[in-house]
């Protein structure tokens, strides 16, 4: 490969538990690799129940001392912002280490990935001070009832690896500004960044136990989403671990919010600006090497246009520049790991009479790294796996649809509901389609862009509860109705009706 970023200094990583850093008591550690030189860049502890109990009993220690959750919203807001100020001010070294560990373009992690996530936090730093909704009021004779919205208490926060930082940022900006103690545990092949969110929080002087960072895997996870005292996990993954994390949860009843997997259409009518649809499906398919939940995995372009589209598309795919992920000119940065790529290289050997229109396999000019070239491939049945199940990596299947009503109904026909984006010029179809679609968000004439302020968040299999916006704050905390009796009159024995007594 051209030279990729230079090797890091080999770094020991320790958790964050209360404001200590420790280590796992076996002594267990895994190796961070950067997935575009193979390369180990750091040692990170690999946790088990021992560790992710002392992460939880610190949440739970600083939730009971109310040293977080008995701040005022505007105190909790005030040491939100000068987190996010402190992440900005590293935002350098903290896109350069999002970079080599979880192999995106830097420019990727630098003008989007970080920046989003300070917006993020300062977002919620400011929407936790906005009272909202009924607070009080006599709704029942003799008494007024008060609405409270609580923190949960402990909250689990579980991420995958394809925006680690931005994940963290989604997880915590809400839980933090609501008052829970959370206990966050990063993908283990992309923990660093998430240490480091930890150290500036610390340094932004949010208090010890309201954040903790607890690394590993799986065993880690499960310790966790199963532990007595955590209330709510909060998780981002794949769907089927997802419906293990249910599991877990069900024995003590916790609250579940989702962010799950995707399949995202992106369908493009006859009236479609071709040049910007076709730009925005290589951007939509190959960001992030489409490990990105709402990735463009699904184009269904028109009948009149799909031979113009196709080559079209596959001309602008073949000018993706895949590489070293630290130049700035690199567009595509490798998988994160051999067995995601694996996993895209088995779809596409298993896909039945399919033509490849663009790439196909492993780039021949990088001798090292997780690479696979940006793929796009024809004559997928709607009913394989390649157009229904979520491939999470750069292959991108192209169908035809005749009108509009087979176009909505092959878009819904997956068991996904994350994003769809429609493309067209006539904006009463706008409207109607992006009504019809059964997805979180919809795009019309774009894909990918979101808002702090916007919710982010699936139908159907993709999840449910809601990332960014105000409804993640609600989804961050408990409604409660308290009711006081204004008459200070003795209840007469036995006089009861549901609405109060009566006159
Ligand atoms: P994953 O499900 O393999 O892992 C996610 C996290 O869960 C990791 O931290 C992992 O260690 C942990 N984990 C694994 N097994 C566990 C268990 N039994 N109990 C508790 N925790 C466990 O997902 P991934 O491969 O890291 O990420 C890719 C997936 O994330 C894709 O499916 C993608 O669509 C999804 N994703 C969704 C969104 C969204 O907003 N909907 C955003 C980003 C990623």
């Amino acid at each position: 490969m051209t030279s990729a970023a230079a090797p890091a200094k080999l770094k020991h990583a320790k958790m964050l538990v209360g404001d200590k850093w420790i280590s796992a008591a076996r002594g267990a550690t895994r190796q961070i690799l950067n997935p575009a030189t193979e390369e180990p860049i750091a040692e990170a502890p690999e946790a088990g129940p021992l560790e992710v109990d002392q992460a939880v009993a610190a949440a739970k220690q600083a939730f009971a001392s109310g040293a977080w959750s008995g701040k005022t919203p505007g105190e909790r807001s005030a040491l939100i912002h000068k987190w996010a100020a402190l992440i900005e001010q590293n935002l350098p070294a903290l896109s350069e280490l999002e970079s080599q560990n979880a192999g995106k373009p830097l420019k990727l992690a630098r003008d989007g990935d970080v920046p989003f996530a300070v917006d993020n936090l300062r977002f919620f730093a400011g929407a936790c001070r906005v009272v909202d909704g009924s607070a009080a009021g006599e709704l029942a004779g003799g008494y007024t009832s008060i609405l409270r919205r609580e923190p949960v208490g402990v909250v689990a926060l579980v991420a995958p690896w394809n925006y680690p930082l931005m994940m963290a940022a989604w997880k915590l900006g809400p839980a933090l500004a609501a008052g829970n103690c959370c206990v966050i545990k990063p993908s283990e092949l992309t923990p660093l960044s998430t240490l480091e969110l930890g150290r500036l929080a610390l340094e932004a002087g949010i208090p010890e136990g309201a954040l903790n960072v607890i690394t590993g895997g799986e065993e880690a996870g499960r310790a966790l989403t199963s532990h007595l005292d955590v209330r709510m996990i909060s998780f981002t993954g794949d769907t089927e671990t997802g419906r293990k994390i249910m599991q877990q949860a069900s024995a003590t009843v916790k609250r579940l919010h989702f962010e799950l997997g995707g399949k995202a259409p992106f369908v493009v009518f006859e009236d479609a600006d071709l040049a910007a649809a076709v730009s925005g499906a290589v951007v939509g398919a190959f960001v992030n090497a489409g490990q990105d939940c709402t990735a463009a995995t699904r184009i269904y372009v028109q009948e009149p246009l799909f031979k113009r589209f196709c080559e079209a598309f596959a001309k602008e795919t073949a000018k993706v520049r895949v590489g070293d992920p630290s130049r700035p000119d690199t567009d595509m940065g490798p998988l994160i790991c051999a067995d995601q790529r694996d996993r895209v290289e088995g779809f596409l050997s298993r896909a039945k009479g399919v033509r490849i229109l663009a790439g196909g396999g492993r780039p021949k000019h990088l001798k090292k790294g997780f690479f696979f070239e940006p793929t796009v491939v024809a004559g997928a049945e709607q009913d394989s796996e390649l157009v229904q199940r979520e491939v999470f990596g750069p292959l991108v299947c192209v169908l035809p649809f005749r009108d509009e009503p087979e176009a909505v109904r092959l878009s819904n026909d997956v068991p996904y509901g994350l994003a769809a984006s429609v493309w067209t010029k006539d904006v009463q179809r706008a409207l109607r389609v992006s009504s019809a679609l059964r997805f979180g968000t919809v795009w019309v004439n774009d894909h990918l862009p979101l808002a702090s302020e916007m919710p982010h968040g699936g139908f159907g299999q993709s999840g449910f509860g809601k990332d960014l916006s105000k409804y993640a704050l609600e989804d961050y905390t408990v409604a409660k109705h308290v009711m006081l009796d204004t008459t200070g009159a003795a209840r007469k024995p036995w006089h009861y009706t549901a609405f109060g007594d009566p006159a």
